[in-house]
């Protein structure tokens, strides 16, 4: 009888038996440790490949901030301000980036973007992370407090940033991280001082090592850093920090602000025109201040920018115009059974009515909708029905049907 032929891989030449698995090919085999070896290398010399090709990125093929812009308007309605001064930040950063080794440094302007919530901010941040090409991730501040105590440290901001890119440091390096809720890290100004402020100053000055740019020890899991694990040592010289924060009532300190100017000098009543709802528009590197963020801090946050608060018809828009807006997603999920979908214009309108009633915002449009469209949704894949019209009646009492009020209340 025949000897059956061993099987040898083609690289270690070990033999099946010495090995765990052996796969064959079309003309040799391949041993699992050496497939193994295999593909760690080829992931290491195609990710260094894609970093040289990020080295020298190529201004041509960055989009300009005017189209920058374009984009952000086909899913954020409203906040033009924010829109532009992001728009600038990200062209700029990619200019840093490919800027050449001279006597000129262009430094990075990081930004802090103010506005109450759910007017946007993450929206925005979320928007233009799909339009990067280098590494983003959006994290929240009110982990954070100081060493000691119960919560993150500073460095854990970074580990999104790495897991964004699988743990390769050189890209991490030139990314952007989004710091949501900056304001919660603020000083409270009547805070006795005995007490020692956990999430004020000490945080402050952490994050103020980030923003100015040092070499940063990140624990790979995020959380507290413990002197058993291992480190990952990043320099956060060219990563873009964009802020957000709510800092509710800071219009006071607007207020304030601006009157103090007015009796100063005596110009016109700034105030005045500054209709309250807009006082925001005005927000100044001094707000923040006196809201509670130390100077330094401030002064590594050049750009001060602001979302402005959506009025009925910014809800309305928010409804139908955004490229995924409540409405088209529901006349695309209507549509895969075959039904289409309509909605009256006051239907529209009390939906966008009522979460001005609720004070629920944006986000409760959303919400608003389901509660009224949960009956169509369950009944009509069944019911073999073509069409689906929303009128304003229906909407009313399904609605009421839902206890919606309840549940808002709640909210
Ligand atoms: P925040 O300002 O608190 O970060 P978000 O960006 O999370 O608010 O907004 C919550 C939701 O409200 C978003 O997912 C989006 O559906 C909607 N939304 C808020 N502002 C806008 C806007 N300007 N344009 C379009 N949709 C918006």
């Amino acid at each position: 009888m025949a000897k059956k032929e061993v099987m040898r891989c083609s690289f270690c030449g070990r033999a099946e038996d010495e090995v765990k698995l052996m796969m064959p090919g079309y003309n040799g085999c391949i041993c699992n440790d050496c497939a193994e070896m295999a593909y760690n290398i080829a992931k290491e010399q195609l990710s260094k490949n894609e970093m040289a090709a990020l080295d020298d990125i190529n201004l041509e093929q960055i989009p300009k901030p005017t189209q920058i812009k374009e984009y952000l308007d086909q899913y954020v309605i409203g906040q033009e301000s924010a829109k532009k001064y992001l728009s600038v930040a990200v062209y700029n950063h990619y200019k840093r980036l490919s800027q050449s080794k001279d006597d000129i440094d262009i430094e990075k302007s990081n930004i802090i973007i103010v506005g109450p919530t759910g007017t946007g901010k993450t929206l925005l941040a979320k928007t233009i992370a799909k339009l990067l090409k280098v590494p983003f991730a959006i994290v929240d501040a009110t982990v954070l407090t100081e060493a000691g105590y119960v919560g993150e440290d500073i460095e854990s901001l970074l580990v999104r940033l790495l897991q964004a890119c699988d743990y390769n440091v050189k890209e991490a390096e030139r990314g952007i991280v989004f710091i949501d809720e900056i304001d919660k890290i603020a000083r409270k100004s009547d805070n006795p001082s005995i007490t020692r402020d956990v999430s004020g100053e000490g945080v402050q000055q952490g994050l103020l090592k980030l923003l100015e740019g040092s070499v940063v020890n990140v624990p790979p899991q995020g959380g507290r850093k413990h002197p058993e694990q291992k480190m990952i040592p990043v320099d956060t010289k060219n990563i873009l920090f964009i802020c957000g924060g709510a800092f509710e009532g800071i219009e006071r300190k607007i207020a304030l602000r601006l009157n103090t100017h007015v009796v100063g000098y005596g110009a016109g009543n700034h105030v005045s025109k500054a209709d309250q709802e807009k006082l925001l528009h005005y927000v100044a590197p001094q707000d923040l201040r006196s809201y509670g963020l130390i100077p330094e801090i401030i002064g590594r946050l050049p750009v001060v920018t602001n979302l402005e608060p959506l009025d009925r018809d910014a809800l309305r828009r928010i409804l139908v115009e955004p490229k995924n807006a409540i409405v088209k997603q529901y006349e695309k999920l209507l549509a895969m059974d075959g039904i289409k979908f309509n909605i009256d214009d006051d239907a529209l309108d009390f939906v966008v009515d009522k979460a001005i009633e609720y004070k629920l915002g944006a986000r409760g449009l959303r919400s608003i909708f389901e509660a009224i469209m949960m009956d169509v949704m369950y009944n009509y894949p069944s019911m073999k029905k073509k069409s689906f019209k929303l009128s304003v009646k229906y909407a009313q009492e399904q609605l009421e049907k839902s206890n919606f009020a309840a549940i808002a209340s709640a909210m």
